[in-house]
């Protein structure tokens, strides 16, 4: 009969228990930002994040060569031209993160710019 209430007891502190790490859970993953979401492009607002996606290393020089050649630069000096609106733009995976790019390799940053740049079309 002891053992009874002792298990009961045991049963509600657990359930207690499992409650509190369900709440904790909740409030750490909120912490982490879990459940944030940001937009993937803060350049045009003016608030671009300090990155860069000028590193060449795991290319071939002729994958250089053609980013050369094409003069991208991380920051474009076009008004209104970017990486981002351009139509061979792959978008990064996060904010904050470079890109990619359908005619030359290497990473591209959102606000560069290149001289085969295209309109984005929606
Ligand atoms: S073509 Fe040029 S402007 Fe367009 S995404 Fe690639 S590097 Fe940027």
């Amino acid at each position: 009969m002891e053992n009874k209430r002792v298990t009961r007891r045991d049963f509600l502190a657990r359930i207690g228990a499992l409650g509190l790490v369900g709440l904790g859970g909740s409030a750490l993953l909120s912490a982490c930002g879990g459940q944030q979401q940001q937009p993937a492009h803060q350049g045009m607002s003016g608030a671009t994040a300090e990155f860069s996606c000028t590193d060449v290393s795991g290319l071939t020089p002729e994958e250089i060569q053609m980013r050369e050649s094409l003069q991208y630069t991380d920051r474009s000096p076009e008004p209104g031209k970017y990486c981002h609106n351009c139509q061979l733009y792959v978008p990064a995976p996060g904010p904050n993160q470079c890109g990619g790019c359908q005619l030359i390799k290497g990473p591209i940053h959102p606000d560069g710019y290149c001289t085969s740049w295209v309109q984005k079309v929606s």
